[in-house]
């Protein structure tokens, strides 16, 4: 069974029609790639697994139970975003901590799931450190921490290496690889970046104008794209 599924999901606002019968699964342990040029609504999709956003019409499901309907508290996944969210006036240790405290985890537990998190980050140094010390690439290491310690069923990225420079981007890449290695946590990914997507995913869902243009494979979408619209997107010679 699929560890996520999301079911001819439809999302308007108004008028405008921004996900059109969108049906994707997610195996356990999968790390699955959203892909596709700006506003065509993978945000959307993301937030809606998140439960941030209702869908219009469609389901969602998350392990055996159906999410649909759950706050997104109740729904075992953490998100990071591209702006990282993190609290400022706290240390990275606390924002990393905060989700914890909330569920009221005990002290010694916390401080275990924040070290082990800091640990798998390279980030033991910088724990005393607010947002304002830490360089870029440190503040998205805090906030991936931040997702990790909830120990998720489910990890939700929305483009978290796009406010960082290509250098660092390159690294950061490696960084997501060897965590999903290590963690082997289900990963629904969204990013505009095509090497991202070719280099990350073991499944590329490519998204144009709130529909599916082709799911599969990076090597399968690459050597047979369906559309010219895959094909130009991934970045095949013509
Ligand atoms: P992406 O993440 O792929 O860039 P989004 O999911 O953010 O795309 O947006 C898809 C489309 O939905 C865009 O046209 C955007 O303007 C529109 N949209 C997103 N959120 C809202 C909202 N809250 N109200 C109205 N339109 C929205
Ligand atoms: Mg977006």
């Amino acid at each position: 069974m699929a560890d996520l599924s999301i079911a001819a999901a439809c999302k308007r606002f108004g008028e405008t029609e921004v996900l059109r019968d969108v049906s994707i699964e997610v195996a356990d342990g999968e790390f699955a790639v959203i892909v596709g040029p700006s506003g065509c609504g993978k945000s959307t999709l993301l937030r809606a697994v998140a439960g941030l956003e209702h869908l219009t019409s469609g389901r969602i499901r998350i392990g055996a139970r159906d999410v649909t309907a759950l706050p997104p508290s109740q729904r075992g996944i953490a998100m990071v975003f591209q702006s990282y969210a993190l609290y400022p006036h706290l240390t990275a240790y606390e924002n990393m901590a905060f989700g914890l405290r909330i569920a009221k985890a005990g002290r010694a537990e916390i401080d275990a799931a924040v070290r082990r998190a800091a640990a798998i980050l390279s980030i033991e140094s910088l724990l005393d450190r607010k947002p304002a010390a830490l360089s870029g690439g440190q503040r998205q290491r805090v906030a991936i921490g931040r997702a990790i310690v909830r120990q998720p069923q489910l990890f939700l990225f929305d483009e978290p290496l796009s406010n960082l420079d290509a250098d660092l981007r390159g690294r950061m890449r490696h960084e997501f690889a060897a965590l999903h290695r290590t963690l082997g946590t289900t990963t629904l990914y969204v990013t505009h970046d095509q090497i991202e997507a070719m280099t990350l995913a073991d499944r590329i869902v490519v998204l144009r104008d709130g529909r599916i243009e082709q799911a599969g494979a990076p090597r399968d979408l690459y050597a047979r794209p369906d559309t010219l619209f895959v094909a130009q997107f991934l970045g095949t010679p013509q």
